[in-house]
């Protein structure tokens, strides 16, 4: 099952960003990498409830567009507090205009004094042409703060201290925030299974 050099790997993804940044970590393995956005492949509705049924539906639809195996993710943010929300709503609770700032102040409005301990999550899911499929899972504990610190990141970084640190990821670099992210995570599990030697 393992992927071989030289092997096809379509991205299931039309977000330019996704697509440079798994480009970034798949670059030593030598793969034939393409994407659905690249290849006017659409993208089906996240209809799932779910992380994994949503990272699984992007992955089935394309290897089965393409005959490539395809990789795709979901990912958000989830607060036990408020039932698990924003989870799979993440993006769209930005809005349309994905202002996040709106997203942070309806989390911290409904949070009042419950607690504030969250965590982030990142599904990939890789599928194989013949429907066969397998997923991976990371997450970064931690908990959200008020008001908001640090412009860089994106999404809900500022609001957000990982366990261990004191600093939210919108307040460190780049490679300080990949040591403990969900997506550093959840990739390393699909390299050690997947990628080649
Ligand atoms: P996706 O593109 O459907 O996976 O949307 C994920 C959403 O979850 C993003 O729009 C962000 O709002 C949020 N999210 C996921 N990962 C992170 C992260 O590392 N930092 C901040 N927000 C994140």
């Amino acid at each position: 099952m393992k992927l071989k050099r030289g092997n096809a790997l379509i991205l299931a993804t039309h977000n330019q960003g996704k697509l440079e940044e798994f480009k970034t970590l798949l670059s030593l393995y030598d793969l034939n990498i393409n994407s659905s956005g690249n290849l006017d492949i659409e993208e089906p509705e996240e209809t799932k409830n779910t992380f994994e049924g949503n990272a699984l539906l992007k992955a089935k639809y394309t290897a089965e567009k393409t005959g490539h195996v395809s990789l795709a993710d979901d990912s958000g943010l989830v607060v036990p507090a408020l039932d698990g929300m924003p989870g799979i709503y993440s993006a769209r609770w930005a809005g349309p205009e994905r202002n996040f700032a709106i997203a942070h102040k309806k989390i911290n409005d409904l949070l009042e004094d419950k607690p504030r301990d969250a965590y982030f999550t990142c599904v990939l899911a890789v599928a194989w042409p013949d429907g066969s499929s397998k997923i991976f899972e990371g997450q970064s504990h931690g908990e959200l703060v008020w008001p908001t610190r640090g412009d860089g990141g994106f999404g809900y970084d500022c609001m957000f201290i990982p366990a261990g640190d004191t600093r939210t990821y919108a307040q460190m670099t780049k490679a300080e925030k990949s040591k403990s992210s969900h997506r550093t995570k959840a990739f390393k599990l699909f390299q050690e299974s997947l990628l080649p030697d």
